[in-house]
């Protein structure tokens, strides 16, 4: 009987943003034995990966970690912080803050969402105007979403910290960083965050199955009098982790295997500056290449761009979808859809985690030829830009 199942052979290019592409050697690393969680060479394991994490942050405070998705992260940052009916501010800047809104909702917490385009990210100056105005500081936090994994832009984390300070308002702050942490530059101490939220399938280069909070000491103090109801994500079990190792419940062991070796890999061997500068130099390529297609990048504002993701607009009377689904079907590639109201509106390029430049030239020929074989109008000369500036930068 003939198999009509697609046949692939050598690698499938998994450039969604997320889950990325996990190297080998983390694989490698997670297939040892499972281990007594409560015996002694758990805990070492526990402390130097709470260790290396507080680096990726750059913290010195506290990071905690679940056995979740990055939702459960999102989850225990406001059931750790907030009481029923407190108040806070959310910006509508694309499918993830609107998913983060809607859990607080569920929550009890009452939400101002400032509607946004989908195509900007947070305007610090909107920040200053709707703190400034609270004079009687209702709004308990911020939470805003550091990388728009659904349009491509990354807010300016920093400049909304310092207009959150020119308010003179003591909201907590609170950022996501499920898809820029360990890819784009981000500093939870300097940047005064409260909570920070992160996952391990991104720039962690890991399956996914982790959930962090980096935690400042103003918002482990916010615990002490929150009273959102929380068991499970509750901190207060977790806080001894960076000094035991141990974990109030089982932890996914051999995923800690995994981002052991994961940490070794960024902290250790590349360097976190170096893996920022090689995620904002393969951005840039990328952009390059759709220019070079006379196609249009959904971020509006050259100042936000996303060095971990590009999303695409399609020609209108175009569906992205039928090209995403073109390009898997020819090529074995699989690329982000367009989520929420981006729906065949765009397709999303993942270039971050564990990739290369021959990775990207590979992941940028797959949408070349897939346009001309989908027949979505571009121009044929992306590819040759992206290379071009490859070979000088
Ligand atoms: C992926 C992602 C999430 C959701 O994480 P899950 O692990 O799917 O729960 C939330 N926010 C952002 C910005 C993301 O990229």
């Amino acid at each position: 009987m003939k198999n009509t199942a697609p046949i692939h052979t050598g690698r499938h290019f998994l450039q969604i943003p997320g889950p990325t592409n996990v190297p080998d050697r983390v694989l490698h690393a997670m297939a040892f034995p499972t281990i007594d969680h409560r015996g002694p060479e758990f805990s070492e394991l526990g402390k130097e990966v709470v260790a290396g994490m507080k680096r990726v942050f750059q913290t010195d405070g506290t990071v905690v970690m679940y056995p979740s998705s990055g939702t459960g992260a999102w989850e225990a940052a406001l059931v750790n912080t907030l009481s029923p009916g407190d108040k806070v501010l959310m910006f509508e800047t694309g499918h993830f803050a609107t998913l983060w809104r809607q859990m607080a909702g569920k929550l009890g917490i009452e939400i101002e969402f400032v509607p946004g385009d989908w195509r900007h990210g947070v305007d610090p100056a909107l920040v200053e105007e709707k703190l400034t105005a609270d004079r009687e500081h209702r709004v308990k936090a911020v939470c805003i979403v550091h990388n728009e994994t659904s349009t491509g832009v990354t807010t300016r984390v920093g400049e909304v910290r310092a207009a959150i300070d020119r308010a003179r308002h003591p909201a907590l702050f609170m950022v996501d960083t499920i898809s820029s942490l360990a890819s784009i530059d981000y500093r939870h101490d300097e940047w005064k965050v409260d909570v920070t939220v992160a996952g391990s399938q991104k720039g962690l280069m890991l399956p996914p199955g982790l959930g962090f909070n980096a935690v400042s000491e103003k918002a482990l103090a916010a615990s002490k009098t929150a009273k959102l109801t929380r068991s499970y994500w509750d901190w207060q079990a977790m806080l001894e982790t960076g000094t035991t190792g141990f974990f109030p419940y089982t932890p996914g062991t051999n995923l800690l295997y995994g981002l052991r070796e994961a940490l070794k890999m960024l902290l250790e061997e590349e360097g976190l500056d170096n893996v920022f500068a090689r995620h904002r130099r393969h951005g840039e390529a990328t952009r390059r290449a759709v220019a070079g297609w006379g196609l249009e990048v959904l971020c509006q504002d050259a100042r936000e761009h996303s060095n971990s993701l590009t999303a695409v607009l399609v020609p209108e009377g175009h569906d992205a979808d039928k090209l995403r689904e073109t390009i898997l079907d020819a090529f074995d590639m699989s690329l982000g859809t367009g989520l929420g109201k981006m729906r065949g509106k765009i397709f999303r390029i993942g270039h971050l985690g564990h990739f290369n430049d021959l990775m990207l030239c590979g992941t940028l020929c797959g949408v070349e030829m897939g346009l001309a074989k989908a027949g979505v109008p571009h121009k044929p000369g992306g590819v040759a830009a992206a290379l071009a500036y490859l070979g000088e930068a």
